[in-house]
């Protein structure tokens, strides 16, 4: 055990020095508090504070958290911070702590009333989408929101049951697991689609120079038109059974909301992966967005607005990749000189199009035991 400890010490340390706990037991009385009825975005907050992954977040955001955030993308006390944390309600509680359910009316926790305060939805939009259109699907959920913030210190006494248990690892639990293997340097890998060769390459670069790999796929809700999480689930079992060596990585579910705020939320999802323990956090083209609210490297750039030791965990930016026929392997534009056509390179359109026929595209592009499991869920549909 002893050991497991000091292996511990050696890893980053979560994000404003100590990884929250706001998990406790359930108060007496609690059933009688006025209720406040949580989104499922909410609800994954909740549940991301109560077991440190926000850390150092031990509530929802006040008013000068918020500004900040919206502001220079800081907490009030400096830390770096890039996207709120907020609880919208329809009006202000009367009484000084409320009860916190989901839709379900399970009772999850209660918060302690700090602020009650109303927002500007399109001057949110604007900075932590970089847009107002309500095209975009995270600004549609803001407009949706209730008029005001609640804010508050929570403890939360009831978890909501993981839809993945096996997968459901909190940040002491991969803190726990990559000390016990002996890792120090830990890169970790935030998706939300199937993993075909282009990444698998693009994490195994990354493994090469550190101790493992911490596969985070996001669980949470996505855009309808996502591949659904259970069908990726079994994708990245197949992929990491046949092309990983297991004593190298971890797979756990990430159980965030997807925000698609595209460099806002690198940021976050970067800062989030320090609380579990990475070092280092993989950041490709485009992390986070949807259609074309941002530029190819955004997400990228975006780093270069902080000092490294104020995130610490160390951003890894990767190239789009393709199997080159000319190289005779995997590579991206910053190691092939070879032209467009001798690299295989489908669309995604054109990806669903084979899948949804029951072909397997080319091996250069998808192992073929990634695509038999897409081959049956789109046949299944
Ligand atoms: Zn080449």
């Amino acid at each position: 055990m002893t050991a497991v400890v000091a292996a511990a010490e050696k890893l980053i340390k979560p994000h404003g020095g100590r990884l929250v706990d706001r998990i406790g037991d359930r108060p007496e009385g609690v059933d009688k508090l006025e209720r406040v009825t949580l989104t499922s975005r909410e609800v994954s907050d909740l549940d991301m504070v109560a077991c440190g992954a926000l850390s150092p977040l031990e509530g929802f955001m006040g008013r000068e958290q918020y500004e900040r955030v919206l502001e220079d993308m800081r907490l009030a006390n400096g830390l770096v911070w890039a996207l709120p944390v907020c609880l919208a309600v329809e009006q202000a509680p009367s009484g000084d702590r409320v009860v916190l359910a989901d839709k379900s009316e399970r009772l999850l926790g209660v918060l302690e009333v700090e602020d009650v305060y109303d927002y500007d939805k399109e001057r949110e939009a604007e900075r932590c989408f970089r847009t107002t259109d309500e095209a975009h699907p995270g600004v549609a959920r803001l407009y949706a929101q209730h008029p005001l913030y609640l804010a508050g210190s929570v403890t939360v006494f009831e978890r909501v049951p993981p839809a993945y248990p096996e997968l459901a690892l909190d940040p002491a639990e991969t803190r726990r697991t990559f000390a016990e293997r002996g890792w120090k340097r830990v890169v970790g890998f935030q998706t939300r689609n199937p993993i075909h060769r282009a990444h698998e390459y693009l994490t195994k670069g990354a493994l090469e120079t550190v101790d493992g790999l911490l596969v985070h796929p996001l669980i949470g809700e996505t855009k309808s038109d996502d591949v659904p999480a259970e069908v990726r689930i079994a994708c990245y079992r197949v992929l990491l059974d046949n092309y990983y060596p297991p004593a190298r990585v971890v797979l756990a579910a990430f159980p965030a909301t997807m925000r698609y705020a595209g460099p806002r939320e690198a940021i976050w999802h970067a800062i989030c992966r320090k609380n579990y323990g990475c070092s280092h956090f993989i950041v490709g083209r485009d992390h986070a967005g949807v259609g074309t609210y941002y530029g190819t490297y955004d997400a990228q750039l975006i780093f270069d607005e902080f000092e490294a030791h104020e995130l610490d965990i160390e951003p890894m930016f990767f190239e789009h990749a393709f199997w080159c026929r000319v190289c005779g392997q995997m590579a991206t534009p910053k190691t092939c000189p070879h032209e467009d056509e001798d690299r295989v390179a489908l669309s995604g359109t054109k990806v669903r199009e084979l899948l949804s026929a029951g072909e397997l595209p080319p091996a250069e592009f998808s192992r073929p035991e990634v695509a038999q499991v897409l081959i049956e869920a789109y046949s299944a549909e």
